[in-house]
């Protein structure tokens, strides 16, 4: 499969022109657009994509499969190959790989006003064509707890907030309650996330697909770095990399990883599909306003100018590894958790002869590195006993308390 896929994608620094004025692969058509340092027409361009996806998800074992539908362009595409890939070939009959499809729409209009209110009729009515399985979660059902998969018993959820409050108003102000909009942006793709992650464990899939392209991939790379996340930066830009909510083993995998935004949109006009939301946290915004939007705008401005950017920052980043972490999870995003000694260290905090009693416990010392900074951003804002109030019903106060046994006071 690989030769395949290095005879569709022609290395960069090869210009070749076989035969000028001509597609690079099958040399008789007018080229229809240039990419990867090379002119294609439209049917080989489609071919070289569809080689790509299917290259990817032929390394990936069978199962039941949940794939996340933003309505953006890069999750219709991801839509569109998929139900290319699951179409039963005509000639050998042969049935699809994965016959159990169900795709996952996260509502997020509470947050965002700019998509559209009629959004989850048009991707239901899209992905219902397909034959595929479809339902659409609002985000804010994280916060009512008869939603939340991960935590189900109620006493262990640390919510200080009144019990009438609504979801809605939960989710309004945990967004508000953070200053800066780079924090409120991984709160809500945190949220996001998990909302998908509980529609995996509550359909039986033990695969997501998420739409996630090259250019998507390299924005990451230096955002999360930049955020202090690069402790996931490895899963996070991996093909495939296992996660375990609630004792399942659920494999997360990324199947454009290999496929340009610039080829995304390409792939989108020449199929007619046209993205249903393409609004976000940022949109109309400055473009300094967060760091997402801030790396987004640099690493596309240099793409354009210099068109091997995105390929070598991902090229790089793929040999990353991650060193062996701990166990423990960040109860809010749940990236591994280093030691609380640890992070003591770096806050210069003495956290050795620190102790607590029960009913004081600090959220700070369960929180990764990044999560403590939107944590900090939050103590600007509200009182401190209300903290944990702007966090969803996740952020147990059993998980809390198993992680900093040690430190007290019974
Ligand atoms: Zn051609
Ligand atoms: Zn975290």
């Amino acid at each position: 499969m690989c030769d395949v896929q290095e005879e569709m994608i022609p290395k960069p620094k090869n210009n070749r022109s076989l035969k000028e004025g001509f597609c690079y692969k099958c040399k008789t058509e007018k080229p229809d657009l240039h990419v990867r340092n090379s002119d294609f027409c439209k049917s080989c361009f489609i071919d070289s994509t569809i080689h790509r996806f299917r290259n990817n998800l032929m390394k990936i074992q069978k199962g039941n499969v949940l794939l996340a539908l933003s309505g953006g362009p890069s999750s219709m595409c991801l839509l569109d190959l998929m139900s290319n890939f699951n179409s039963v070939d005509p000639v050998n009959k042969r049935q699809p790989k994965y016959p159990n499809v169900h795709v996952c729409h996260v509502d997020v209009s509470l947050a965002v006003p700019q998509i559209e209110t009629d959004i989850v009729d048009k991707l239901k009515a899209d992905v219902e064509r397909r034959n595929f399985a479809f339902s659409s979660v609002k985000v804010q059902e994280l916060f009512g707890n008869s939603t939340t998969v991960i935590a189900k018993d109620d006493k262990t959820i640390l919510l200080d907030v009144s019990e009438d409050a609504s979801p809605e108003s939960r989710l309004i102000k945990s967004l508000d309650s953070v200053s800066s909009l780079s924090s409120r942006e991984d709160l809500l793709n945190i949220y996001i996330k998990k909302s998908i992650i509980n529609q995996a464990i509550a359909k039986d899939c033990n695969i997501i697909l998420f739409g996630d392209n090259s250019t998507l991939l390299a924005i990451k790379t230096i955002a999360l770095s930049a955020k202090g996340r690069g402790v996931v930066l490895a899963d996070e830009i991996a093909l495939e990399h296992i996660i375990t909510p609630g004792d399942k083993n659920i494999s997360v995998v990324k199947p454009l990883r290999d496929i340009l935004g610039k080829e995304v949109a390409f792939y989108n006009q020449f199929k007619d599909l046209k993205p249903f939301n393409n609004a976000n946290l940022t949109t109309g915004l400055k473009k300094d306003c967060s760091i997402d939007r801030m790396t987004s705008d640099f690493i596309i401005g240099l793409d354009e100018e210099f068109p091997s950017t995105v390929s070598t920052i991902t090229r790089t980043a793929f040999k990353i590894k991650a060193k062996e972490h701990s166990n423990l999870a960040c109860s809010l995003c749940d990236a591994p958790l280093d030691e609380v000694s640890k992070f003591a260290e770096i806050m210069g905090e003495e956290v050795k002869k620190q102790t607590w009693k029960d009913g004081e416990l600090p959220i700070n010392h369960v929180l990764c590195y990044a999560c403590r900074n939107i944590s900090r951003d939050l103590k600007k804002t509200l009182e401190k006993k209300s903290l944990s109030g702007s966090l969803p019903g996740f952020v147990s106060r059993a998980a809390m308390k198993e992680q900093i046994q040690d430190y007290l006071i019974e």
